[in-house]
């Protein structure tokens, strides 16, 4: 409806509702969902988007951590798993962490992988980001320092052959694509469309307006949601919201499209009831039970 190959993310256009839960199903029946992810100063990304999966319906959820921030997680996390791994003595993952994060990932029952919320940015940790990008063979989410580690060597996203989707904002998508700000603001359907096709991924370039772009030339803008949205941490969550339905067995483009639609109509309502201003991420995380029930 907006031009060929075009369209606006409606509730018709969502499709995806969640299946009925069988009475036998079981916590594996819905997938479990792994973030790797945190850094020194950057422990509540990884929980906010492994807390986030959960409640967007996923049957587990583990984080995958820095060894010496395991006891802050331990006491962060409930309901989410952790596994502490090796890292640097300064708190961050580096190069040391590969062999241990891939085989635990590869011999994991794990449905889904999330790679990117508070990995930081030191180039020791974007080195691992890449290696990790490159081992792994699960469906995965790629979000924030795992967009930023691929700057250099974006051409990695083109030997996966698994469901992939990358989460930038515009500033991420910016140094991903060696395009300004000014440029992708100006053609956002186009730009994120082109680099879909390029890279064979599906893209969610994020802002005020979403952008979701699929490998085969199509793309969704998002009108929903709010700028009481405009705040840190909401992008972990709907990193850990579309992990949770790549790791269901949804396919990409649709957990991408239903991800971005139920992470927003869960930011209006929680806007709703506690104001723009004083929303939180994750606020968005408590508000996702009244957002499903509005889709059922
Ligand atoms: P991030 O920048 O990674 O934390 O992601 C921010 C999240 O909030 C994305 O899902 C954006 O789409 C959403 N968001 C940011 N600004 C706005 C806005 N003005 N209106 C609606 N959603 C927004
Ligand atoms: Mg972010």
């Amino acid at each position: 409806i907006l031009g060929p190959e075009r369209y606006l993310l409606t509730l018709d256009e969502v499709a995806f509702t969640y299946p009925e839960r069988d009475v036998m199903s079981h916590k594996y029946t819905f997938g479990h969902v792994a973030v790797v992810g945190g850094s020194a100063g950057k422990t509540g990304a990884p929980v906010m988007a492994a807390e986030g999966a959960l409640r967007a319906g996923a049957g587990l959820s583990t984080v995958i951590v820095p060894a010496s921030l395991n006891p802050i997680f331990e006491t962060k996390l409930t309901e989410v798993m952790s596994i502490p791994v090796p890292d640097t003595s300064k708190g961050h993952f580096g190069i040391e962490a590969i062999e241990r994060v891939s085989k635990i990932i590869a011999e994991g029952k794990f449905s889904a992988v999330v790679v990117g919320p508070g990995l930081g940015n030191e180039p020791e940790t974007f080195e691992f980001a890449r290696e990790f990008i490159r081992n792994c063979k699960k469906p995965m989410v790629i979000d924030a320092d795992g967009i930023n580690a691929l700057a250099e060597s974006p051409e990695i996203l083109k030997a996966k052959t698994q469901e992939v989707i990358i989460t930038p904002h515009i500033g991420e998508f910016s140094r991903l694509s060696g395009l300004s700000k000014e440029e992708i603001l100006r053609a956002p359907h186009e730009v994120a469309s082109e680099f879909a096709k390029e890279y064979g991924v599906t893209v969610v370039l994020k802002s005020g307006r979403t952008v979701v772009a699929t490998p085969e030339g199509k793309t969704y803008i998002n009108v929903i949601g709010n700028p009481g949205m405009a705040t840190a941490g909401t992008g972990d969550v709907l990193s850990g919201v579309i992990g949770a339905l790549l790791g269901m067995g949804v396919e990409a483009e649709d957990a991408a499209k239903f991800g971005v639609f139920l992470h927003s109509l869960a930011g209006d309502l929680a806007a709703e009831e506690l104001t723009q201003e004083a929303l939180k991420a994750c606020d968005i995380i408590d508000f996702l039970p009244g957002a499903i029930k509005r889709v059922k």
